[in-house]
């Protein structure tokens, strides 16, 4: 077995030999820079003085001094990415990552000060043609002006921080990765981690994935003092700062890091709830498949499958290039030149870090892509939608500088799941055995029911939650029948849940990380789909229009840049776009199963 050997990245682009002491030059000299832009800057920004010709020069020195950092701290991650055994390169990341914390600190006070610039100032500022690209740059920043409170007071929080909630933060992070559980498989008792159990869910054996699933979300139970006790203080901590910052929704911040309004994802919330038969319908298909009567909570994830298809590299990058050809020739060109160039790392070796990413550099560089292909179809997909991001990086890359280049949130992963959806077409046109055809079109939509419809009951669980629990303490029965009622609300009667997983809200690690994050999933996938509609129906005219919207990168706002390609959020029908193309895959999945 192959595996992709051989291709591995040139990183000569970034540093011809990997010259450490060129390496180390560039972070010393970034440095300087961003003591420099602190001399010159400190005071000035929010100064009544401050007008749009002085703002301008010092984001373009912001810019420089950070084009000068990324390029070493890039290259250093990059290379303890590829080979993480490597002390030498654990000791270049580890500096590079002080250097960059070094100069955050000592440019911290130029977002603040653009934040606290007074509003007739910043008005006039905005509408300065000279500010020219910037603009929204400056509108983003201040997004949370009305919202920060007195540096000192900002302060006392940060500091009370570390103690309160990331704490909490902490104590859930340490607590759940010492967890191991005892698993007997082929009558040998085995301690695995989570990860491991993780896999064991999409194990053939359903006898062993309902063990699995019942030790896993049990463990949680087990410690439901703790679960409670975690989450019950994170939403009283928010519910504390929400009031005073002066927020009149827990949902609120989220829409200002998602640069989305409070009614675009209500609508889309809506929407989505409409279409959870679309799941429902795809579980009964399923448990056809595995022969079942009804599904198990255990069996949501297992195969539907019984051999894999192998795929070498060659044929896995012939698959994706064509994919992208029928979309775009010109694409196809662009992304032909991460093999011939090799911006690509894909064999798998030991030291080199599991996963996969493309780290998109600056504007001036091409962007580079790590994947661990090991010969099947998900390696093909992973290939797929890491050259996704790289297309979007090279495209925003031609009009775009380092404050603008990189794609704000909700339209972080078009390119990615778009190429995903190319890649279906073009495996489902080709003539595939029947279990092939099935695997595949059961991996979508998985995935998609998984982002969309999962993950907008999850943000309404949490929602819930929040509600009341900002009012008084929730006892654990009572997030657990909050859960219990949301989850019904999307599987109806179709899945018999394990009586352990009512405790498998106090698994999902974002709602202690990062409230409300959970809707960005749903939003980016709806998203793509309805771009990948409007694509069937519009044909080649589609392209010019998708290209603008990658070119953008974050130089505006998305509900802009997206009606710029002919789509509105506000509107109940762009959301329903997006589950024609769930309910075509549905239609075509069912005629498989039909097929037997
Ligand atoms: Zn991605």
């Amino acid at each position: 077995m192959e595996k992709a050997k051989g291709i591995v990245w040139d990183l000569s682009d970034l540093y011809p030999d990997a010259d450490e002491t060129r390496i180390e030059k560039d972070m010393q000299e970034a440095l300087e820079l961003a003591r420099d832009f602190r001399t010159r800057y400190y005071g000035k920004i929010k100064a009544a003085d401050c007008d749009a010709a002085r703002l301008r020069a010092a984001l373009q020195d912001y810019e420089a001094m950070l084009e000068k950092i990324y390029r070493p701290y890039v290259m250093a991650s990059l290379l303890f990415s590829a080979d993480g055994q490597n002390d030498h390169y654990k000791a270049l990341l580890a500096k590079a990552q002080d250097i960059n914390s070094r100069i955050e600190n000592e440019t911290l006070f130029f977002g603040l000060e653009i934040q606290r610039m007074p509003e007739k100032q910043a008005k006039a500022i905005i509408g300065d043609p000279q500010i020219g690209h910037y603009r929204h740059f400056i509108e983003s920043e201040r997004l949370f002006t009305p919202y920060t409170l007195s540096e000192k007071e900002e302060q006392i929080i940060n500091r009370k921080n570390l103690s309160g909630r990331t704490a909490f933060v902490n104590l859930f992070d340490e607590f759940t990765s010492s967890f191991l559980w005892e698993i007997e498989i082929d009558g040998e008792k085995k301690t695995l981690t989570d990860s491991e159990l993780r896999q064991l869910m999409r194990h053939p054996d359903a006898e062993l994935r309902y063990r699995v699933k019942k030790a896993h979300d049990g463990k949680y139970g087990d410690n439901a003092i703790i679960f409670t006790n975690i989450f019950g203080n994170i939403i009283k901590d928010h519910a504390t700062e929400m009031e005073l910052r002066g927020y009149d929704d827990p949902m609120q911040p989220s829409y200002l890091r998602n640069k989305v309004s409070a009614e675009v994802v209500e609508t889309m919330m809506r929407v989505t709830m409409d279409h959870y038969s679309l799941a429902r319908k795809y579980y009964e298909l399923k448990a056809r498949v595995l022969g079942a009567k009804k599904l198990k909570g255990s069996d949501l994830y297992a195969p539907v499958a019984k051999s894999q298809w192998t795929i070498p590299f060659d044929e896995g990058r012939k698959l994706v290039l064509d994919s992208f050809s029928d979309f775009s020739p010109e694409f196809a060109g662009l992304l032909e030149q991460a093999f011939s160039k090799r911006w690509i790392d894909a064999e798998v070796r030991p030291g080199k870090r599991g996963g996969a990413f493309c780290h998109g550099v600056t504007p001036s560089t091409h962007p580079y892509v790590l994947v661990n292909y090991v010969d099947n179809l998900d390696s093909v997909y992973t290939l797929a939608h890491e050259l996704g991001h790289a297309l979007h990086d090279v495209l925003a890359g031609e009009q775009q500088t380092l404050l603008t280049y990189h794609p704000p949130l909700v339209l972080a992963e078009t390119a990615s799941v778009f190429a995903e959806m190319l890649l279906t077409r073009k495996l489902l046109n080709m003539e595939l055995d029947r279990e092939t055809r099935m695997q595949i079109l059961a991996s979508k939509l998985e995935d998609f029911l998984g982002t969309i419809s999962r993950q907008t009951m999850y943000t309404l669980f949490e929602r819930d939650a929040h509600l009341e629990g900002g009012q008084r303490r929730l006892a654990a029965d009572e997030l657990c029948n909050m859960w219990i009622k949301r989850r019904n609300e999307m599987y109806g009667d179709v899945v018999d849940f394990l009586p352990e997983e009512r405790w498998f809200w106090s698994v999902i690690p974002h709602f202690i990380h990062t409230r409300f994050y959970c809707y960005a999933y749903t939003f980016g996938a709806l998203l793509v789909l309805a771009l990948y509609h409007q694509y069937e129906q519009e044909g080649t005219a589609f392209l010019p229009k998708y290209r603008r919207l990658l070119s953008a990168g974050d130089s505006d706002w998305p509900e802009k840049l997206v009606a710029d390609v002919g789509l509105d959020f506000r509107s109940e029908s762009f959301w329903q776009a997006g589950f024609r193309v769930v309910d075509s895959l549905l239609n075509e999945f069912e005629d498989a199963v039909r097929w037997a």
